[in-house]
């Protein structure tokens, strides 16, 4: 950076040893005198580490410490580095500036163009050696096409100024016969390049939930189990929680009450079973799914098919659905009671419930064994209908 502007002024307990930045794990810090030119300096050279390296400067993230410094040369230092100005540093005399960058995936994820087989490898081994600069300078990718020529490297010229390092980068074997290659690289895996691969590494992953596969399984029917989790994560706009919200619906129990019982508040707990009108409808459901000494209570429910979250059985896909179909059709029926004014009775609900189960079974190919016929035929699905003699 100082070779690059002469007007740059280091900061004074950093002028011996030529100190412009130092590095903490992810931190930077940049140091300077307090001074108009030097903060421009670093800004440009900011900007031109941009270009580079396509990665910018968080703005947001980034502070800038002053200390004995006028005010009015603060203010057009603050006006070009457009920092958030942070507590005074203690330094007395001294004035100090940091930015922290912030280093995007990128730099640890790379995909690489492979030609002349494995020999592109090294070129990326270099480019690593020089801080994970990547085959980009801020526009298009680059190709080994552009920076190799007639048997050597043909580095563009602001590379070769700052990576000194590229001089004795090893030559390559251009191979024409060979078809080029897309390849992955995650930290030191190398693989053939995939956007699932992409995906894996670049996306954030969660330790598992355990009911994970209560909600989400195969032949579960989406909008359903889109409701069952927000249920799970208790998302829904029950009134109990819109009460937090606006003080005067408490005083209104016409507003907050259960459009389907009116004898106790709308909330999670309450409509998944404990309802009376909700747990009328369990008890017309849950034989059906296998679950007949099952409380009407969600935590009850969960905890029953979590001890056979594993099983892939027909019994296990049936009960998984009937809870799922519950749960979404009683939503549905407060819904339309609360917006629409219409009611339906409870034995009408479940016909619903069981119906769509009923469906949703007709189209699933499952094992022909006799515990599966005997489900089946509690189903009223016959003959052919829903049965595989392969697995
Ligand atoms: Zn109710």
């Amino acid at each position: 950076m100082s070779r690059l502007d002469a007007s740059f002024r280091f900061h004074n307990k950093c002028e011996k040893q030529k100190i412009i930045n130092l590095c903490f794990a992810d931190d930077l810090f940049l140091f300077a005198k307090g001074e108009v030119h030097s903060a421009r300096c670093i800004m440009e050279s900011l900007t031109k580490f941009t270009k580079m390296s396509g990665l910018v400067p968080s703005i947001q993230k980034s502070t800038a410490f002053f200390c004995n410094v006028p005010t009015f040369v603060k203010s057009v230092i603050l006006e070009l580095m457009t920092f958030v100005e942070g507590s005074p540093c203690g330094l007395s005399g001294l004035s100090r500036i940091s930015s922290r960058v912030e280093v995007f995936g990128s730099v640890v994820f790379q995909l690489i163009v492979v030609r002349a087989g494995e020999r592109f490898y090294s070129l990326d081994r270099v480019l690593d050696s020089i801080s994970g600069l990547e085959l980009a300078t801020g526009g298009p990718l680059l190709l080994v096409s552009d920076v190799w020529a007639d048997g050597g490297w043909r580095w563009p010229l602001a590379w070769r100024d700052s990576f000194p390092v590229l001089i004795h980068a090893s030559s390559i074997i251009i191979n024409n016969y060979t078809t080029d290659r897309f390849l992955w690289k995650d930290g030191d895996i190398l693989s053939h390049y995939s956007l699932a691969l992409a995906w894996e590494s670049i996306r954030s992953r969660e330790p598992e939930i355990q009911w994970v596969s209560i909600v989400w399984f195969t032949h579960c029917i989406p909008k359903h189990a889109f409701l069952l989790w927000l249920i799970m994560r208790r998302k829904l706009l029950t009134q109990d929680k819109i009460i937090q919200w606006d003080f005067e619906r408490r005083k209104n129990m016409n507003m907050t009450c259960c459009p389907l019982c009116y004898s106790d508040y709308d909330s999670h707990q309450h409509l998944f079973f404990e309802c009376p009108f909700s747990m009328q409808v369990w008890y017309g459901v849950r034989g059906k799914a296998g679950m007949s000494n099952v409380d009407p209570k969600i935590s009850a429910i969960v905890e029953w098919l979590l001890l056979r979250s594993k099983s892939k059985s027909a019994g296990c896909l049936i009960s998984k659905l009937v809870v799922a179909a519950s749960t979404y059709v009683i939503w549905q029926e407060r819904n339309d009671r609360l917006f629409k004014n219409q009611t339906r009775p409870p034995d009408i609900i479940c016909n619903e419930i069981l119906q769509t189960v009923r469906y949703k079974l007709l189209g699933v190919k499952f094992k022909d064994t006799a515990s599966v016929r005997r489900l089946l035929d509690d189903w009223d699905i016959r003959g052919d209908d829903g049965r595989d003699n392969g697995d």
